[in-house]
Order: structure tokens, then sequence, then C-alpha cells
């Protein structure tokens, strides 16, 4: 395994800080592991704070220079960056594959949208205009300038090791801040090509740094406490974004956090029922349920419901479960032995209380669970508000449209939420009601570059991708010009 890897020369054992490659000052390592055959892929420096603290200092000293910048010459790095991802796809998605566990297919996939981030912000860093502000006085003209917040700490989930890099780093580039990254323990190497391929691409030292590490706590608190980084992003789980929120009250950052999601996938009594199947079945079993945006719940209006279930259960016996790169695997293994514990508690406490199994319930071999469908969920049960993060789908059964969108919306989450209908008053009206940031209607997979992503209630604030990305790392200035 890892053969293209090596051979692009993308397998990348040390962080990169400031333009170097460097150990951990202890000199220790630490091993990253496939989750489909829990073989040992490499191992990494275990950093802490104090490299952090260099790569805060190295994002610092590139800022300057970087932030003077045209756009245009920023664009060019960040064009050359995504084709050099765009020609490295085969390594990058055995390398996703490997250590992450996703299905070859769709780690191609994470690898195209990865590299899609890139070219829509090299783009987008060329159109942040300012403006004019109508005066108040004939003596003045009030002008509005959009500048770069300064130097930024992105920290990144395992789920997507590329692209959830790449949607907080290059719009943050390509408007003239600098960024320190530290990707999640289970996936730094697909970070650590990806800064390889940044070095390719002519990026200047310090404005990319990669900090590697086993423990994010100490890494974490460096970043937050630094009153040198300006804003951090973080995708992740609610509690841990609920810490680096109040660890950063003391250096008062700004935040974009995209935390856990809880998202309904609601089926009406007029949906195309072939169609919301392939939906959910997407939605849910995409990267074995491991996304912040995989369907939580399945609601199913009575008039449908046994016609829905009949046909979802079909279609997730069809489903193949294996290592990502056996040819026809659609679901992969869970990223470590705690997130297949939690589904098992999951499903157990809902067995116990209730629930019916339809299929699946069981751990397979390793890292691997059965796709799994429950039904007779009650509010009781903790599958029914908490977010599972593996391929277990708990369908629920509703009467009036009121009654779905009053379930659809009883969760602590608001990130996204899916519904099936064909009436157009249906679909306006309850696209309106859901409590979230993301909608998809008559379909079960919405993430691209060009809309804006992001949650409302417990899964965060802040938006990334679209127009609206590059504002998480703009300030506005106010130039108040008198004596005209
Ligand atoms: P998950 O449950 O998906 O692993 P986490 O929120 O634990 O979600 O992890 C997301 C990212 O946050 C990872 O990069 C992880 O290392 C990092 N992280 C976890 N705990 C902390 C912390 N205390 N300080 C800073 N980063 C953290």
């Amino acid at each position: 395994s890892l053969e293209a890897v090596r051979a692009k020369g993308l397998l990348v054992e040390r962080a990169w800080i400031g333009g170097q490659w460097c150990e951990a000052d202890s000199g220790r390592r630490f091993p990253v592991f496939d989750p489909a055959s829990g073989e040992r892929l490499a191992e990494v420096p275990d950093m802490g704070g104090s490299e952090t603290q260099r790569a805060i200092a190295a994002a610092a000293a590139a800022f300057d220079s970087w932030r003077r910048s045209l756009p245009q010459e920023r664009a060019a790095v960040l064009s050359r960056w995504a084709a050099l991802m765009r020609e490295a796809q085969e390594a990058l998605a055995e390398l996703v594959m490997h250590e992450q566990g996703k299905p070859l297919a769709q780690a191609r996939g994470e690898v195209a949208h990865a590299a899609a981030f890139v070219e829509w912000f090299a783009e987008e860093g060329k159109r942040i205009y300012g403006e004019i502000v109508p005066t108040n006085r004939a003596d003045r003209r009030f002008l509005v300038l959009r500048q770069p917040v300064g130097v930024c700490a992105a920290i990144t989930p395992w789920n997507f090791p590329a692209s959830m890099i790449t949607r907080k780093v290059a719009p943050a580039l390509a408007v003239g801040c600098t960024v320190v990254v530290k990707p999640a323990e289970q996936t730094p190497l697909t970070a650590l090509a990806l800064a390889r391929l940044a070095e390719r691409a002519g990026m200047p030292a310090g404005v990319l740094n990669v900090v590697t590490g086993a423990d994010p706590v100490p890494i974490g608190r460096a970043l937050t406490a630094d009153a040198r980084v300006r804003k951090i992003s973080f995708t992740g789980s609610t509690e841990v974004g609920r810490l680096l929120m109040a660890q950063s009250a003391a250096t008062l950052k700004r935040l974009s956090l995209e935390l856990g999601g809880d998202a309904p996938f609601l089926v009406f009594d007029d949906a195309d029922v072939e169609a919301a199947v392939q939906g959910a079945i997407a939605s849910k079993y995409r990267n074995s349920g491991q996304t912040c945006v995989c369907v939580n719940r399945i609601l199913v209006q009575e008039g449908i419901y046994d016609a829905f279930v009949r046909r979802y259960v079909e279609e997730v016996g069809k489903l193949t479960v294996g290592p990502g790169w056996q040819p026809g695997v659609t679901v992969g293994p869970l990223i470590d032995e705690a997130a297949l514990v939690k589904v098992e508690t999951l499903v157990h406490d809902a067995l116990e209380k209730g629930a019916r199994l339809l299929c699946g319930g069981r751990r397979l071999h390793g890292l691997f669970y059965a796709p799994t469908v429950l039904e007779g969920i009650t509010p009781e049960m903790r599958i029914a508000h908490e977010e599972i993060f593996g391929p277990v789908a708990p369908l629920q059964r509703f009467g009036t449209e009121e009654e779905g969108v009053r379930l659809a919306n009883a969760t602590d989450y608001g990130l996204a939420g899916y519904l099936y209908a064909r009436d157009v008053g249906r679909i306006l009206r309850v696209a309106e009601a859901l409590e979230v940031g993301v909608v998809g209607v008559n379909t079960g997979s919405t993430s691209n570059e060009a809309a804006p992503f992001g949650g409302i209630k417990q899964s965060g604030f802040g938006r990334e991708g679209s127009k609206y990305g590059v504002e998480e790392y703009l300030e506005l200035k106010s130039v108040c010009l008198a004596g005209l």
C-alpha cells in the first residue's frame, strides 16, 4: 500500500513550520494506522506547545509580505496548488483511503472536492471589493476596506482529511491571511501531503504551517492563548468547539465553528419513494456514516412509510462492506475503536428501550460495523437525539407535515436537513421551517464549493465555501476622509 503516494514523494513524516520540514523538539513521533487493516502506515512528529508557538511566529512573520502580495499573485500560487492536487489525485486518494478508511471512489471524490475549494477561493480572492459609503457631511467621504484578519489557526477533523483543510486554508490564504493547521491525530498524513504540494506550488515559507501531535490539548492551548492568532476555524465535535471558544475568550479571537449535526431526513407522502431511498442511502452511509451532514434520523410520513421501509432495507442489503481498496465496496470501517463502541452503545440502548432491528446491528470484524436499520424509535432513546457517526439508520413515523417538522427540529443541533416531497408549497414551507444551515430538497448530498455551508444552534456558526466563505477571514475597516 501507499506505493503511488511514495512514488509522488507524498508520504511525508515531518511537520511543516516556517518552510522547514521539522521533527518534534522531543524527537518523539506517533504512528498512523489504516483503520481497515490495522497496518501501521507511518509515523509523524509528536509536537506540542513550543513547536506550535514557533509555527505561529512563522505565520506572523510571513503575514506582512503575504498580505501585501497582489491578489493575483496569491491566486497564482493557489491555482498551482489546486492543479498539483488534481495531478496527484490518485496518490492523494490512496492516502486518504488508507489513513481514513473511505472507499477509493469516495476518496477520489474528496480530493476533487478539496481541489475545487482551492480553485474557487483562488478566484474569489481577486474579488474582495471595498465600498464607498454615502456621506453625511459635504466635506467628508467614507471608505470601507476589507482586510485580512491576520494569522489564523485551522483545527480539522479526521473524516475529510483533505477537504476540511482546503475549505479553511484556501479562503484564508486567498485574502492574505497566513495559517497554522492542526490536523486530526488520526489523519495527519494527508495534511502533510497537501503541505508538500503547497511547497511545490511555490507557497512562501510560513504562509502555511502544519503542526502534528498525538495530543491536541497542548496545541489547542498554545493556539488559543496566543494573541498573534486572530482567528480560529474549527471543524469537529460540539464539545471541543465549546472548549475552544471558552479558551479563546481571553484573547477575543474570531471564531468559525462547524460542529456536530443531527440531520433529519423527512420523506413526505408525495415523495418519489425510489429517489428518497437512494438519497437516504447516499447520505446515511457515505463515509460509513461519519460526516456531520449524514442523515441521523429518517422521518417518514404514514402514507408512504411501509413502501419506503421495504425498499430502504432492500437497498441497505446491497451495500458492500469492506476495505476501501476492494472494488465495489461502498461502506468502509469506522475510524477507531472508540467510534465503534459509541455506535454499539447507541444501538444497544435503542434495542433495550424497545426499538426493532430490521437489519445489521452488529460489529462484523475489526473496525467494520454492519449497515443497520432500526425502527420504532422513541424520544427516550439516545439515538433519537445524539449524533451517531456510524452506519446506523433510525426510522420514525409521523402523521402531519407539522408533526414532521416538529420532530425534525426537536434537536439541539442545526446543521443539515433533508426533505423529499413534490408539492412546491410544501417544499418551501418545510425548507423555511427547518432549523438548520443547509437544506437538501430531493437530494441527500448538497456539499459543494459554490454554496455557503455551516450550522446554527449547537452546530456552531460561520460559513464555509462560496463568496461568504471569505468573509470569515476579513475585517471591515472604515476610513473617514475629512476636510475635503
Ligand atoms: P471527533 O469526535 O470528530 O474526533 P474532535 O472534536 O475530538 O472530533 O476532533 C476534531 C479536531 O479537534 C481534531 O483535530 C482534534 O485533534 C482536535 N481537538 C480535540 N480536542 C482538542 C482540544 N482540547 N484542543 C484543540 N483541539 C482539539
